[in-house]
């Protein structure tokens, strides 16, 4: 979809709800996109309050559905909030590592109406897959999973996070998806929000592995003649000249709600220094037409040179308003990866290092104590 931008552009609905139900998980990936402050962690929604999101998202005209977190497995009531969704003619979609899923639990799921199953591996292989997860056997449970997923009768969609340490094993993980008869498979490098951003620099692969990995993918693809998975490849945008459109526009598409109900038009923008709105005081209604932090980037008035006059910004939209914070401390500024922008050279310093730091010092994502949470398990 393209939007054609002006001074003060209609609001259109939110076509996509991501509903992140918990910031718990059992795994402790340092490339994790959730936030190094999960101060949410302990206060999550309980469940009415999700079914209240869930109807006015829905009156709203959201149709997409995903569940996340953390891993939303850990909620006990998730089936009773993908039933709830699933009545008011959601399409729901679960992302999980799939620790903590049981052949009880997705016939349950089935059962409520679950359409979609995402289903993400840290490596092809054990050693590897637990190595990044930080936790024992969980490679083994996955692949139990992604059975269950084909017995019950879901497309298989696999996501693995491709980084500097398993970058060079890509057509492992191309047969493994064969083998396990995959529909769709994401080979997603790593975007560096949260704590994938504290690991950048060992996260990171070089222009050269990601040249190397490319020419392995189309390889795989030609031999494969239109057979087995379709694979997706995404790209790292730092080594790009353009940005990525992030969030299709700010406030124009995505909405995301946090496990203690804090709304955002991405999951990353708690870290700008705005301030959002939660849906334990305002309606979702009020909070995407009229907060301020929802109305800040919409259109382009909020632009600076060179986006401001620039004939691509209906395409990207000057970009992500996270990276640019992340990257250059102001987050009005033009994205840092597009070629125009005068702070281009710092994406060169960053590719310039990949490579060069190793894994010491990798920080694995973990959440300090555990939560209480009001939901109903039944
Ligand atoms: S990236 Fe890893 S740690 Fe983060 S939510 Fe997913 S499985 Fe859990
Ligand atoms: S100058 Fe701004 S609008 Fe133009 S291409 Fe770069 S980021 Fe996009």
């Amino acid at each position: 979809m393209t939007i054609s931008l002006n001074e003060t552009p209609p609001i259109t609905p939110p076509l996509w709800l991501l509903a992140e139900i918990t910031y718990q998980c059992p795994l402790h990936c340092p490339y994790c996109s959730n936030p190094i402050n999960m101060e949410e962690t302990f206060n999550e929604l309980p469940t009415e309050q999700w079914e209240s999101v869930l109807t006015q998202a829905r009156e709203m005209g959201a149709v997409q559905l995903g569940f996340s977190g953390g891993e939303p497995l850990l909620r006990k009531d998730l089936e009773r909030l993908v039933a709830y969704a699933r009545k008011l003619g959601f399409y729901t979609n679960l992302i999980t590592s799939g620790i903590g899923m049981t052949e009880k639990r997705i016939a349950k799921l089935k059962a409520a109406g679950l359409d979609h199953i995402q289903l993400s591996f840290q490596a092809a292989n054990a050693e590897a897959n637990d190595l990044i997860g930080n936790k024992r056997h969980s490679f083994e449970q996955k692949m139990k999973i992604a059975k269950l997923v084909k017995k019950y009768d879901y497309p298989m969609v696999l996501n693995f996070c491709i980084t500097a340490q398993n970058i060079h094993e890509i057509e492992e993980v191309m047969d493994l998806s064969t083998r396990l008869n995959a529909d769709f498979v994401e080979l997603a490098t790593v975007q560096y929000y949260g704590w994938a951003y504290e690991n950048r620099d060992h996260l990171l692969p070089t222009k050269d592995q990601l040249t190397q990995a490319e020419r392995v993918i189309n390889s795989y693809r030609d031999k494969q003649d239109g057979r087995g998975p379709k694979f997706i490849f995404v790209a790292p945008d730092y080594y790009e000249q353009r940005p990525k459109a992030c969030m299709n526009g700010w406030g124009t598409t995505f909405l995301t709600v946090t496990p203690d109900g804090s709304a955002l038009p991405c999951h990353s923008a708690k870290i700008l220094p705005l301030t959002f709105p939660n849906v334990k005081q305002r309606s979702l209604h009020d909070i995407w037409h009229h907060d301020f932090s929802f109305n800040h980037f919409r259109g382009d008035s909020w632009m600076p040179s060179p986006c401001k006059t620039c004939d691509e910004k209906d395409k990207d939209f000057g970009g992500c308003r996270c990276q640019a914070y992340m990257l250059t401390g102001d987050m009005y500024k033009t994205d840092p990866v597009c070629s125009k922008s005068p702070d281009h050279h710092i994406m060169k310093s960053i590719t310039d290092k990949a490579g060069t730091v190793g894994t010491g010092n990798l920080k694995y994502r973990q959440v300090e104590r555990q939560i209480k949470v009001d939901v109903i398990d039944d």
